[in-house]
């Protein structure tokens, strides 16, 4: 008996925030890149992000 782990990214829409985990972080990114969303770099901690991403989970600013 075989197991597979088959991961299931679901479709993401523009303007969401990020999903947890990698694959998933990289699925969205691509569609948010798609739909003419581009990573800008935060003028308070010099983090690349999209504009309706914060730049840390918890939404704070690092800096
Ligand atoms: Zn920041």
């Amino acid at each position: 008996m075989s197991r597979l782990h088959i991961l299931t990214i679901p479709d993401y829409e523009r303007g969401t925030l990020p999903p947890e985990g990698y694959l998933q972080w990289h699925a969205w990114a691509k569609v948010q890149q798609k739909a003419g969303l581009r990573q800008k770099k935060c003028p308070r901690c010099g983090l690349y992000r999209y504009p309706q991403e914060p730049c840390r989970k918890d939404g704070v600013c690092p800096k």
